[in-house]
């Protein structure tokens, strides 16, 4: 109800019996406001409704703080890939010294097979050193006899595999070591990523041992996809190995 003061003044003025209309006004108008606001004042209760009001500010605050550290995340997410491609390598594309006599010039490449076994490279050795006894030597593989295995192994679980290594691949058993006898032991030696054994590797099948750097240079430099996950990663380091030492087995396609 909104207080009109020209309404209160005339039903006071009888009253009064005063005739000065400025008194009147003065006297009627004045208090009644003062009078009406000292009487509302107790009736609305505001810390009442605005109690909810400021817990639900606390509740968007608490919500709100972790999306502006999301969105700081996604600002730094953001940024991150721009500072990878700067570090991003280019191919290399100028020969290398052939780490091995069944390795080439090119950088994660091996000889075919026909090529090896015009020269008489049957045997493949490789430098391996025990974890359990820390005995590091040279062990030898058949390079016929051991590549049977691996390509008797796909024809098995070729389609099965889906295209991703299987357990067998990813977790390798190691050889046994020759000197303590320890089983699962003699892990392969690794220095520089060119200077991987490759064809050791693919003979004994333990491709799986090799972290995820040394899976993307054999892809990079087979052009093949390197951000892939692991599983793939070792799946096509084995068929791209088989392919290189056989190029006409359609057995080794992708
Ligand atoms: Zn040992």
């Amino acid at each position: 109800m909104k207080s009109d003061p020209h309404s209160n003044g005339k039903n006071d003025l009888p009253s009064n019996g005063n005739n000065d209309p400025w008194l009147t006004l003065r006297l009627s108008h004045l208090p009644p406001p003062l009078q009406q606001r000292s009487q509302q004042k107790p009736i609305p209760q505001y810390p009442q409704p605005e109690a909810p009001s400021t817990q639900c500010q606390e509740d968007r605050h608490e919500e709100d703080a972790p999306q502006t550290s999301q969105k700081r995340k996604r600002k730094r997410k953001l940024h991150q890939p721009l500072r990878k491609n700067k570090k991003k390598k280019e191919k290399k594309v100028d020969p290398i010294e052939p780490p091995f006599p069944w390795a080439t010039s090119t950088r994660a490449t091996i000889h075919t097979m026909d090529h090896l076994l015009a020269h008489n490279i049957t045997s493949i050795t490789g430098t391996v050193k025990c974890k359990d006894c820390n005995e590091q030597y040279d062990i030898a593989f058949d390079l016929q006899e051991k590549f049977d295995e691996v390509e008797r192994y796909v024809k098995a679980n070729k389609a099965r595999m889906h295209e991703r290594a299987s357990d067998f691949w990813m977790n390798p058993v190691l050889p046994t070591c020759e000197r303590c006898g320890k089983k699962d032991a003699l892990r392969p030696l690794i220095n520089k990523k060119r200077n991987i054994n490759w064809l050791f590797l693919l003979l004994a099948q333990i491709i799986g041992h090799c972290n995820l750097k040394y899976l993307k240079f054999f892809c990079k430099y087979t052009n093949n996809h390197k951000t892939a996950a692991k599983d793939r990663l070792i799946y096509l380091t084995y068929f791209g190995l088989c392919k290189q030492l056989k190029p006409h087995l359609s057995l080794f396609d992708c």
